[in-house]
């Protein structure tokens, strides 16, 4: 993994973390390649602009100026997010986690830290469209996150992008 995993910083948005000031982090790579994808650059970056420290250093200018952060991409659950977290954590942010749910495990075991405060879920489509909309095979990955989620208690959201020509009601 790069040394520079981060690919841009939003410094403000009161739009993408429900009820909360929030910065976002876009974390470079992505396990899916959606035909809709309007993050390309993000998904094929094998190297960001960003180091983590410089994501701290950041956070730490922020520290009673912003409620929240919030991890996207890209796919974050493609990097070690455990360390990440902990770090935000300690800073006294709440965090957003936005994925595409196939990194069942490292959501589990943020979720199960404690270390995650809100989830965005996508859902792509069905099992029967979803490696034609995704270019992935794994959607039981995603079904099991959504399970664990729901079993979990977790507060989190399920969003979809509606594309007229890949999905029906
Ligand atoms: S999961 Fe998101 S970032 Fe990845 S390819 Fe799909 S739309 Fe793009």
């Amino acid at each position: 993994m790069s040394d520079k995993p981060i690919y841009d910083i939003t410094p403000f948005t009161h739009l993408d973390y429900p009820g909360k000031l929030a910065c976002i982090v876009w974390f470079c790579g992505c396990n899916m390649r959606c035909m809709y994808c309007y993050n390309s650059d993000i998904v094929f970056a094998k190297k960001g602009h960003y180091t983590e420290e410089d994501v701290y250093e950041f956070l730490d200018r922020r520290v009673g100026l912003l409620d929240g952060v919030v991890l996207s991409g890209g796919e974050p659950t493609l990097h070690d997010l455990l360390p990440i977290c902990r770090r935000i954590r300690k800073m006294g942010f709440s965090i957003k986690l936005d994925t595409n749910g196939l990194n069942t495990d490292l959501i589990r075991e943020l979720v199960e830290a404690g270390l995650i405060d809100y989830i965005a879920l996508d859902f792509k489509a069905m099992n029967g469209k979803f490696g034609y909309v995704t270019g992935s095979s794994r959607y039981q990955n995603f079904a099991q996150t959504l399970d664990f989620l729901v079993a979990n208690g977790a507060p989190f959201e399920v969003r979809t992008t509606v594309h007229a020509d890949l999905l029906q009601p």
